[in-house]
This record gives C-alpha cells, sequence and structure tokens, in this order.
C-alpha cells in the first residue's frame, strides 16, 4: 500500500489541475464535463522520485443540490480518512475564503499531516492572497502554481519526509510476513475483517458485454450513475471510492477503457490487457459471467490470471433475470465450474442481475468472506498437527525404497495463504502429493476458493 495524499479544498482552487499534473498521462483525465465524475478519483502520482497515490476530491462543484455543501465536506472527510496526508489547496488569487475555512476546520481535526499550498501564485497579484493563509494556523504555505508547475520543488520538499516515513514505516511493518513464522502459539488468528481506513480492493473483471459497467453502477447507486457514450472515456482506468454497505471498498472498473476503443476487433485484446491490470490492482477480483454464455475461452483465461497472480476471486453469474429453470441451470453451471476451473475449487459462485440489482447482498458477503479467506493465518502448531494426521493417513512415497520425510511447515504470509513444509529430497515428491497437501488444507482449515501456496524446501 502506498503513501496516500488527498487534495483538498473548495471548489475552483485548482484540484483537478494539479492532479493531472501529478498524475499526468498515466490518467488523461480531462473532462470538461460538469458534474460527470462525482466520486473521488485516484491515480498514481510522480514527483521527482516520489511515488504516491493521489486523491482527488473535486467533481462536485457542478452538481446543483442543495446539499452539495454536505456532500463536499463528506467526501473530503472521506478522503482525508483515506489518506497518509492532505495537500490543503487555497487559491492565493483570491485569498482566503469563508469556504476555505471550512475546509481547514475540518483538517485541523481529522487530519495528521496537512501541507498548505496556495495555488495560483505565479505572479505578483497572488502575494496578498499568499500572506492571509498563514492566518488559517496550519503552517507555512507552499506556493504553487498548478497550471503553470512553478513550485514543485517546494512541494516535493514539503512530501518527501513524509513519504519516506510512511515507506519506513510499512517496511518494518511488513518484515514479519517475510520470516519463516515460527511462533508456537496455538491461536489461529483467524479471518481478518478489514479494520483499517484504506478500502477493500475490488476489480469486476469478464468478457464484453458480460455486464461490468452495468454491475458497477448497480453497486454505485443511481445517483452516481454515470450515463451517455462519454462517460467511459472519463472513467478511463479510474477507480471509484464507496461503501458498499457500509463496508469502504474501491471498485476498479475496466469498462470505460474498452469503450474507448473504437476499433472493433481491438476489443478483445483490449479487454485482456485490462483485465490483467485490474487484477494486479486487486485484492479481491470478481469474475464477471455472462449467464447466456457463461465459461468461454476468455472467462476461463481471465479467472486463471486472477488466480495466478494470488487474488481472492468471486465468480458471478449475470442477467439471472433471463434465466427460467434457475435450479437446472445452477447445478450445471456448479458442475461446469468444477471440470472447467478446478484450480479455483470452491469459490463462490453467486448469481446476480446486475440489471434488476438482485443478488448484489450476496454478491458482498462472497466478497467479503473471499477476503477474510484471503488473510487467513494459521498457527504453527495447529499446522504441525494436522500435517502429521495428513502423513498417517497418507504416506509420502518411497523412491528407491527411502520414505521423503515432510519434516515441519509453517505458514510464511497471507493473501493469499502461502506454507512451506521442509522436507529431505522434496525434488522426489510427486505433485500429486502436493495437490493432497493443498486440497487437505482447503479443507481442513476452510479455505475455499483462495489460491493457496504450497512450497517445499530441502532439509535433511
Ligand atoms: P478544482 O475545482 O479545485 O478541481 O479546480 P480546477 O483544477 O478545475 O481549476 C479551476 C480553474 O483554475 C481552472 O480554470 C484552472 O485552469 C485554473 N487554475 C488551476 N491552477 C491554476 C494556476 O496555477 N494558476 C492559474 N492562474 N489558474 C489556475
Ligand atoms: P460490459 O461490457 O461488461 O461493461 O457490459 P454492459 O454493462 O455494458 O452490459 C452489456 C449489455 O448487457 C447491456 O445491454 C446491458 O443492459 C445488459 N445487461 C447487463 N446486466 C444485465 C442483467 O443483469 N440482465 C440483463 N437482462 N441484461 C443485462
Amino acid at each position: 500500500m502506498s503513501f496516500t495524499l488527498a487534495i483538498v479544498g473548495r471548489p475552483n482552487v485548482g484540484k483537478s489541475t494539479l492532479f493531472n499534473r501529478l498524475v499526468g498521462k498515466r490518467l488523461a483525465l480531462v473532462d470538461d464535463q460538469p458534474g460527470v465524475t462525482r466520486d473521488l478519483r485516484e491515480g498514481e502520482a510522480r514527483l521527482g522520485d516520489l511515488r504516491f497515490t493521489v486523491i482527488d476530491t473535486a467533481g462536485l462543484e457542478e452538481a446543483t443540490d442543495e446539499s452539495l455543501q454536505g456532500r463536499m465536506r463528506k467526501l473530503t472527510e472521506r478522503a482525508v480518512g483515506m489518506a497518509d496526508a492532505c495537500l490543503f489547496l487555497i487559491d492565493a488569487r483570491a485569498g482566503v475564503l469563508p469556504a476555505d475555512e471550512i475546509f481547514a476546520e475540518i483538517l485541523r481535526r481529522k487530519s495528521a499531516h496537512v501541507i498548505l499550498a496556495a495555488n495560483k501564485a505565479e505572479g505578483a497579484a497572488s502575494d496578498a492572497g499568499v500572506l492571509e493563509c498563514y492566518a488559517l494556523g496550519l503552517g507555512d504555505p507552499v506556493r504553487i502554481s498548478a497550471e503553470h508547475g512553478e513550485g514543485m520543488g517546494d512541494l516535493y520538499a514539503a512530501l518527501a519526509p513524509l513519504v519516506e516515513e510512511a515507506e519506513a514505516r510499512e517496511i518494518e511493518e511488513a518484515a514479519p510476513e517475510t520470516d519463516v513464522d515460527v511462533q508456537d502459539d496455538d491461536e489461529d488468528t483467524g479471518p481478518r475483517v478489514p479494520t483499517r481506513a484504506k478500502p477493500l480492493q475490488i476489480a469486476v473483471v469478464g468478457r464484453p458485454n458480460a455486464g461490468k459497467s452495468t454491475l458497477v453502477n448497480a453497486i454505485l447507486g443511481e445517483d452516481r450513475l454515470l450515463t451517455g457514450p462519454e462517460a467511459g472515456i472519463t472513467r478511463d482506468a479510474i477507480s471509484v471510492v464507496l461503501d458498499w454497505q457500509q463496508t469502504p471498498v474501491r471498485i476498479f472498473d475496466t469498462a470505460g477503457m474498452r469503450k474507448k476503443a473504437k476499433v472493433q476487433d481491438k476489443v478483445e485484446k483490449l479487454s485482456v490487457g485490462d483485465a490483467l491490470r485490474a487484477i494486479k490492482f486487486a485484492e479481491v477480483v470478481v469474475v464477471l459471467l455472462d449467464g447466456q454464455a457463461p465459461f468461454e475461452t476468455q472467462d476461463l483465461k481471465i479467472a486463471d490470471l486472477a488466480e495466478r497472480e494470488g487474488r481472492a476471486v468471486v465468480v458471478a453469474v449475470n442477467k439471472w433475470d433471463l434465466e427460467e429453470d434457475r435450479q437446472e441451470k445452477l447445478k450445471a453451471l456448479k458442475e461446469e465450474f468444477a471440470r472447467a476451473l478446478p484450480q479455483l475449487r470452491g469459490a463462490p459462485l453467486v448469481t446476480v442481475s446486475a440489471l434488476t440489482g438482485r443478488g448484489l447482498d450476496r454478491l458482498h458477503d462472497a466478497v467479503m468472506s473471499a477476503y477474510a479467506v484471503w488473510n487467513r493465518r494459521i498457527s504453527t502448531a495447529r499446522l504441525n498437527r494436522w500435517l502429521a494426521g495428513m502423513l498417517e493417513l497418507h504416506p509420502p512415497p518411497a523412491p528407491g525404497g527411502r520414505r521423503i520425510k515432510l519434516r515441519y511447515m509453517t505458514q510464511v504470509k497471507t493473501r493469499p495463504p502461502g506454507f512451506v513444509v521442509m522436507a529431505s529430497n522434496p525434488e522426489k515428491l510427486p505433485e500429486s502429493y502436493r495437490r493432497y497437501l493443498v486440497n487437505g488444507l482447503r479443507e481442513d482449515f476452510d479455505m475455499p476458493g483462495t489460491p493457496i501456496r504450497l512450497t517445499f524446501r530441502a532439509q535433511g
């Protein structure tokens, strides 16, 4: 998880302009259509050698409903909650306005790190406004011009220590995961439900016309529905952040990109490439199938990619509203699933109708449980008791009369769960034995559907 910076401030101070400058062509978000981007957008930012995620809260100003201020405030609070630091923009030409004070107040209460920047500060006309910024009580302002790219060095100087600090902390936190875990307590940590400020990352992938856009819009809710043929363009490579039944999630939508491709024969190619990008970004991948033509070659390819990338996978069969004999169909689907995607054995299979919204609750629950399983940690003591039982039940082979010994086992990582078994002559162990252990782990520790990594290391 990289360092995340939220750009906040009242409408028109230049948030989008700065966002586009930091993110550059990687998102190419030029959006002149008022009111189209109605939620948080994110991009991968570069500033000198710094790499971080940037969240833009712009885009609400065109909405005309009365609750604008409320929504703006809510959006800002959410962005603040997700970010490691906030960049608070003031329009130096306009000076500090009452609306700016409202944002300053939110930030003083909610954000650990605030960088104050006086934008539009090119030229002397902005001097008075820059001075006014000192009165906000948020430290010295950094003078920048998002439009002209001025002051980026000073912005770098203000940001660099925060990014470095966050990275150092991350390495520290990640360290125990990379070691062989030799703790011998008997407690599993069990499924870890996300208790973090950062949203759960979900990608919706599938063939063209499976209903990805319809599904994402259904989850987003009608008030944020993005309509019109241009919608795809503005949402190019954008993830949307929202609360999905009280769970903060970030959904990466690949459908918009495809719609940009005008040339028909580019469509296939683009969609697999996009799917891979989305999968790499995701924690949970929802593979969306068209119920009218499920498990086509491309579906299998996409599902297999998700498994190989080690993501938690949920298979959702869409357009269920068109089915007549649902019982029969579901049975057939399950059989086909088991046959076509044995590597995803036990992954949740849910039926939905993106069009009517039916089944979305089940999809939500399946996503949460897949995520929990993906985070599963099993204690070393339990694993070794389990291993002893497995060995007894079905001892490893003895090539050339010398039995392969499996001595010890431990979980070395989560997300997805990964295990190491210390063994004598592990290279002689047949693949079928590895499968025996993986399937056993899956069943005995209740880890359906998640990719399980099991490797052997030579010892004695
Ligand atoms: P947002 O609503 O905060 O996202 O603001 P925008 O990025 O849409 O910018 C609002 C207006 O300010 C646009 O017309 C920009 O071109 C202009 N603007 C942004 N940055 C600068 C700057 O550094 N200098 C000047 N003079 N104008 C700017
Ligand atoms: P995408 O290419 O995967 O983003 O697919 P779209 O969301 O654009 O949907 C493709 C077509 O399938 C559109 O005509 C949708 O109206 C239709 N569609 C999507 N979901 C459903 C559904 O649950 N039921 C039915 N009957 N049609 C759907």
